[in-house]
Order: structure tokens, then sequence, then C-alpha cells
């Protein structure tokens, strides 16, 4: 049988594109190497990691439950149960995923799939090698942690996002190489765990693509929590221990020093799973092993397309991986299809406080030749954070003074990763700075804070 279309890889990517061409009833196979579907994303990314999280801001609040009136003796964490909530969640998710692909009449091939020429895959699966013909192929391949040079994880001592996600108890202490979203939402979650967390980060400060002020944020947040962060050191003779885990570490100061940790997370970047799938049979072009796509993620051999975390350009980040899958399926149907504009992907880090930014840094804006106007309003003095004993962070827009144009908001804060929805919308339906000051926002809510930013721009905010 011929497909219409091939889709390799069952992550949100993958599996978004496949739903969305079994509804426009194209014949459709995915193609998935591990035995669940959901990808990176729903097994050992977005959803258990934000299932923790969930559980370090509620065990948050029995921290010191006195100072809400609520009396309650020597709550315990019980972590087999925190772990077996996480893995609930993930299960349902998946098994969510196979019901769509079964709704959606969509064919599920299990096996390692590699590029032949002329449309078609080879799959090696539990039934032995079987070969694919389709119309169109649609590589959503993914990525993995990417490692320092000579270190593997090892389920004991070194981990990467997969390992520590499974850990049977939490670590005394922990070293995290890496202060990206994935190293600094590990911090935050194990740190209020009541681990002993160390941020080590070769780079001048953390969460380095979010604005300046932004990291200045999470970086202060991060050591009154009891977090130790070091921007500026160089991680080198990593050790292991019977039980532990040293390392030297050149700091920022020059000074070096040796460090033993319980566990180390490796997080310093994914890399693209684009070794071993046969693009050497196409034509296909990679920059750095990710591969390049246009407007309509085409890449150069026709009729093969390029979504996710492999693809050159694009942040590796689930919805970016599900709204490029609609484009590429958009295009291969047929349909009039918007391609993704770069500059209005939503970023989110669920640290505490909170991430979420869209658009320019302040220092992009500059250094594009904007004339920047920017606009900050701090949750300190937004009526609803109080109420939730949330006070850390800002909002921040930043806007061309010349026309209102919205370029960027950054906001740290509650729920940051939720408010940044609305700057989204208004950036995509091109509101300017002066529409959004005359929108009404609820009260009290925290996502008045973005209201009373934009009016900060022209330093009429009411309530600083
Ligand atoms: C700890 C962590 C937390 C994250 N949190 C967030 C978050 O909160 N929000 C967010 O937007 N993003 C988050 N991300 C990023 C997000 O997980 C990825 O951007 C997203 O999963 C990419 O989707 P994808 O479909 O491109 O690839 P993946 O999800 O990686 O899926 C690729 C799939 O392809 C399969 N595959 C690979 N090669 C083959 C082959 N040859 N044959 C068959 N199958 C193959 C893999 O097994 C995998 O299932 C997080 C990542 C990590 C590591």
């Amino acid at each position: 049988m011929t497909y219409d279309v091939a889709i390799i890889g069952g992550g949100p990517g993958g599996y978004s594109a496949a739903v969305r061409a079994g509804q426009y009833g194209l014949k459709t196979a995915i193609i998935e190497r591990q035995p669940r579907l959901g990808g990176t994303c729903l097994l050992v990314g977005c959803i258990p990691t934000k299932a923790l999280l969930h559980t370090a801001d509620v065990w948050d609040y029995f921290k010191d439950p006195g100072s809400q009136g609520i009396e309650c003796q020597n709550p315990q964490l019980n972590y087999s149960k925190v772990l077996d909530r996480k893995n609930k969640i993930v299960t349902k998710h998946s098994k969510g995923v196979e019901f769509l692909m079964r709704k959606n009449k969509v064919e599920v091939i299990k096996g390692n799939a590699r590029l032949l020429s002329g449309g078609r895959i080879e799959v090696e699966g539990a039934p032995g090698k079987q070969t694919v013909e389709a119309k169109n192929i649609i590589l959503a391949t993914g990525s993995e942690a990417r490692m320092l040079p000579g270190l593997q994880p090892d389920n004991e001592l070194i981990l990467t996002n997969i390992e520590i996600l499974d850990m049977p108890s939490i670590p005394k202490s922990i070293g995290i190489i890496g202060a990206g979203a994935v190293g600094v939402e590990f911090a935050s979650i194990f740190n209020r765990f009541g681990s002993k967390v160390t941020i080590l980060e070769m780079l001048p400060r953390v969460v380095p693509v979010e604005d300046e002020e932004i990291s200045k944020e999470l970086e202060k947040h991060f050591k009154k929590a009891g977090i130790r962060v070091e921007t500026g050191a160089r991680v080198e003779n990593v050790r292991k221990n019977a039980k532990s885990v040293s390392l030297s570490a050149t700091l920022t100061n020059g000074n070096k020093e040796e460090m033993e940790f319980d566990k180390l997370l490796v997080a310093v970047g994914r890399k693209p799973n684009t070794e071993a799938i046969g693009l050497e049979n196409t034509r296909a072009q990679q920059d750095r092993g990710f591969v390049k796509v246009d407007a309509y993620q085409r890449t150069s051999e026709p009729g093969l397309y390029a979504i996710g975390d492999i693809v050159a350009g694009t942040p590796q980040l689930a919805h970016v991986a599900t709204a490029e899958g609609m484009v590429a399926v958009g295009h291969i149907a047929g349909k009039q299809i918007r391609p993704i504009n770069r500059n209005r992907i939503p970023g989110a880090t669920y640290t505490d406080p909170g991430i979420g930014s869209v658009g320019l840094t302040e220092a992009q804006a500059r250094a594009q030749g904007f004339d920047v106007k920017a606009g900050k309003f701090p949750f300190s003095a937004n009526s609803k954070a109080t109420i939730l004993d949330k006070h850390e962070g800002f909002v921040k827009v930043v806007a061309d003074a010349t026309f209102g144009e919205i370029l960027g908001v950054h906001i740290i804060g509650p729920e940051a990763f939720e408010l940044i929805s609305e700057a989204v919308t208004a950036m995509e339906a091109e509101a300017t700075v002066e529409s959004m000051m005359s929108t009404i926002h609820a009260h009290p809510t925290v996502y008045e804070a973005i209201g009373e930013a934009f009016n900060n721009v022209y330093g009429l905010a009411i309530n600083i």
C-alpha cells in the first residue's frame, strides 16, 4: 500500500500532524520506535516535569500552612506516590494519543525507521523489516539530550532528563550543568523537594535566551530560595565515585573549586535525531545536524518535510513542533496555510517564579535598530499576586516608540507561562501599545499586571 503521508516519529510534532492528515482524509501512517506514543514531550519532557512542578507548588503551601491560617500537623512528601501520580498522567495521555490515532484512522507502525530513496522507508520492528511507501514523508524524529564529551548517562549518578524523572528518592544534593529551560526547571523542582541544588552554567546568565532582566530576576529568586547559581563556570574532570559524582569547576572569578554531588544532571542542550535516519539517501540539506526547511517545512528532497526539534532555526518546543506539523500537512493537502511566524512563538519556562515570553528582547530590539520604549510593572503592586503570596517578578513590554508596535513581552512571576497568551494574541492580532492600554483587564487578576505594563510604556501605570 502507498500512503499519502508517512510520518516518522510519534512526538507532539508527529502525532499532531498525523491527526490533521487524518482529518483531511489522507491515508496516513505514523512510525514510532518507542513502545508508547507521545515522544520526548509526553514521556520524558514537558508533561512529567510539569506534573512534578505542580506537586512542588502544592508542597510549597504545606511548608508554611499556618501563614494561610491552616493548621496541618507534620505534612510529609511521599515521593513514590509523587512518582506514581506523574506516571499515571503520562500513561493517561499516551493512551489518549493512541485513541486519537484510531479515531483519525492513522495506522501506527512500531519500529525504527530509515529513509530509502524514492519515497520509501525501511522499518525494522518486531515482525522484522518492512518497506513503507508514501507520496509524502514527514520527518519528526525529535531530539535527545546532548552529553559532555566522555560522559554517558548511567541511571545512578549521571543523569539526563530521562533518568532523573525516575529516581526512586529525592537526592540530598544535585549538580546541574546547564541553566537553559530544562536545567532550571529541574533545579526549581528538586530545590523545593529539599535537595541542595547547584547550577553550573558556562554562559554569563541563566535562561540565556530570555531578556537580560528576566535572567537577573530568576537568578535573584533562585539564590533566595537557596539554589547555588554559578554562571560563567567551566566544568571539567567529572569523576564517578561509589555513591557520588565529583567535578572541578572553574568559577567566573577564576577560582577552581572541587564539588561533589549525589547526582549530576547534564542539561546542556538537545541534539537532533538525524544521524541514523537515512538522510544521506535524500537531497535534504542539513546545518550541524538540523534539517533545513523552507516556509512550508519542505526539505530540498521533493515530498520530504521536516518538523519539530530536528528543524534548523526554530526553537525546540512542543508547540513549535505541532505548529510546524500543521503547516507541513496543510501544504501536502493543498490547503491555504500560513507559515510559522518565528517572531510570535511563545516561550514558557516552568520555574518558580515562572517565565513566559514572546518576541524580541530589549537587547535584540535595540540591535535591530528599533527606537525602543519599554514599560514594566512589578507583581509586588498587583493585589491578586499578594492574595496568592506570589510577589516575585514583573511584566516587561518592549515596544517601538515610533508606531507603538509591540516588539516583545517578557513576564516572570505567577503563572507567567499562562499570562503570556495575552501578549501572543495581541501580537498576532497586530495590536498596538495604545490598543492594549485601553483593553480592560478584570480585577483582581494577575493579568492586570499586563495592562499596567502596557500603560507604563508611557509612564501611565496606576498602581505604582
Ligand atoms: C525535560 C524537558 C522538558 C520540556 N518541557 C517542555 C515544555 O514544557 N514545553 C515545550 O513546549 N517543550 C518542552 N520540551 C521540549 C519538547 O519536549 C520538544 O520540543 C518536543 O518533544 C519536540 O517534539 P518532536 O515531535 O519534534 O520530537 P519528540 O517529542 O522528541 O519525538 C520524536 C519521536 O520520534 C521517535 N523517533 C526518533 N527516531 C526515530 C526513528 N528512526 N524511527 C521511528 N521513530 C523515531 C522518537 O522515539 C520520539 O518518540 C521539554 C523537553 C525536555 C527534555
